[in-house]
């Protein structure tokens, strides 16, 4: 049904529908009381890198979230975001 075909493609290019405030760009660094700290679950470790990540299925194209990462673990939650497609990039954070 080429009708059909042409209505999903529409719908597919409106847009993310999460946080419509927000449609595209990267987001604020999660900064906090305690200054950037790592993303780990259970680190307070300052954090040296930023991981830059997208998910396609509910962010716009140009949007990018954060991960902060200290130096133990930048390498694990890299490898997380990395096995689903997510990870965009990786900067290094300024020493604090
Ligand atoms: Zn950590």
């Amino acid at each position: 049904m080429p009708e059909a075909t042409a209505q999903t493609q529409a719908t597919e290019t409106t847009g993310s529908p999460d946080d419509p405030a927000r449609p595209g760009g990267v987001d604020p660094l999660p900064g906090g009381p305690d200054g950037l700290v790592c993303s780990a679950r259970g680190c307070r470790a300052p954090a040296r890198h930023d991981l830059q990540w997208n998910n396609p299925k509910i962010h716009a194209p140009d949007r990018r979230k954060h991960w902060l990462a200290c130096a133990l673990h930048r390498d694990s939650l890299s490898a997380f975001l990395s096995a689903r497609g997510f990870l965009r990039s990786v900067a290094d954070l300024p020493e604090q």
